[in-house]
């Protein structure tokens, strides 16, 4: 069946398919903004109309993840990768030591960055394994002293989820990219939360930072001023001129959620969505192979591999001539990666799942 406008299912990992609606509602508001007689990507980020955009954004992100009141919310720029570096830079002081749980690439990529800070300790290091597994915290030798514990919820690249809230003594930082806003989390329980938009919430270009005021005031009295997390959330993210585009589009996605069950209809979404390819995977008789071990499956990357590269390629090309684009695995893992984040259709799951049947018929 074709889809509105002649869209393919776009399973591709970020940037990523938004939802029909919202980019419906931005192609209708595009020239002319609400009679502004101008676009959103023309206004002055300190006229009246961009700060009621700004200010409706942040309170419907508080009210999809319940944020509580001594929590800032910042639109800042950068991307996640830029929170790799600030992280430490404003938190891990000299003498101090940094813990990590690296469980895939992007925990890897935050590790580094922390390194080139100060004192870190991975307290978790799924590499030996090719990154298949999410500890419980529990089992982890944590030290309530540790300036922070940082953890990536989602691995983007290989496909391994945490779906608790974990509880630590020591302040909890963690990288929500590729999972914020599909299933409801406790914010008490972090000192701080960053996303990037481009998965779930938008296009590219904001990275959301949710961070506890005390944890804020803890960073240091001399910083760079566009690091300083101080300063952004003194001047409510309009230190300099912010992604006024991208918190728009993030307006509109945090609208449609609200107007379709909140994080509730998106979890239950996202897990019909999940289980339907994971069934295909897992009644395959061993022609797929799921590469996250089967507690950490993500509900928003699945990952697995054929037998073979040539039937991998193979894969690709015939889901492609049907409407399915962006399946391709990352290199690191191989195989195939369907990234199926909130917007992305039930739909779409349900027909790559019946060509995997089809596609394991014919080749297995
Ligand atoms: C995509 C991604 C990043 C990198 O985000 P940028 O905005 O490109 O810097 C970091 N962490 C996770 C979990 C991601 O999925």
């Amino acid at each position: 069946m074709s889809q509105p406008y002649n869209r393919v299912f776009n399973f591709s990992a970020g940037p990523c398919t938004l939802p029909v609606e919202v980019l419906e509602s931005a192609k209708e508001d595009l020239l002319n903004y609400k009679g502004t007689g101008m676009s959103v990507m023309e206004m002055s980020h300190r006229s009246k109309p961009f700060e009621k955009i700004l200010a409706e954004t942040e309170a419907d992100l508080r009210t999809l993840l319940s944020i509580p009141d001594n929590y800032k919310v910042l639109f800042l720029q950068g991307g996640a990768s830029l929170q790799f570096s600030m992280i430490p830079l404003s938190f891990l002081a000299a003498g101090q030591t940094a813990e990590y749980l690296v469980t895939g690439a992007w925990g890897e990529k935050a590790l580094e960055a922390a390194n080139l800070v100060g004192s870190t300790k991975v307290v978790f290091d799924g590499k030996g394994d090719n990154f298949r597994a999410a500890p419980d915290f529990g089992t982890l030798d944590l030290s309530a002293d540790a300036a922070y514990v940082h953890f990536t919820s989602n691995e983007t690249i290989q496909g391994v989820e945490f779906f608790a809230d974990p509880t630590t003594a020591a302040p909890l930082v963690c990288d929500m990219s590729s999972d914020i806003l599909s299933r409801s989390v406790d914010v008490s329980k972090y000192a701080l939360i960053y996303a990037g938009a481009q998965k779930n919430m938008g296009p590219a270009g904001a990275t959301v930072v949710i961070a506890r005021e005390d944890f804020i005031a803890k960073g240091p009295g001399k910083m760079h001023p566009i690091l300083d997390y101080k300063l952004h959330a003194k001047n409510s993210s309009m230190y300099n001129t912010p992604p006024c585009w991208t918190i728009y589009m993030c307006g509109l996605v945090y609208k449609h959620l609200l107007a379709t069950g909140g994080l509730e209809g998106s979890n239950k979404r996202n897990t019909e969505k999940a289980n339907t390819i994971y069934q295909a995977i897992d009644s395959s008789g061993g022609f797929y192979n799921g590469h996250a071990e089967p507690s950490a499956r993500s509900i928003m990357n699945v990952t697995f591999t054929l037998p073979s590269e040539e039937l991998t390629s193979a894969f690709v090309k015939e889901s492609e001539s049907l409407n399915m684009d962006g399946l391709k695995g990352h290199r690191s893992v191989g195989g195939i990666r369907a990234s199926i984040y909130n917007a992305f259709p039930l739909e779409g799951c349900q027909v790559l799942a019946s060509f995997m049947a089809d596609f394991a018929a014919k080749n297995g």
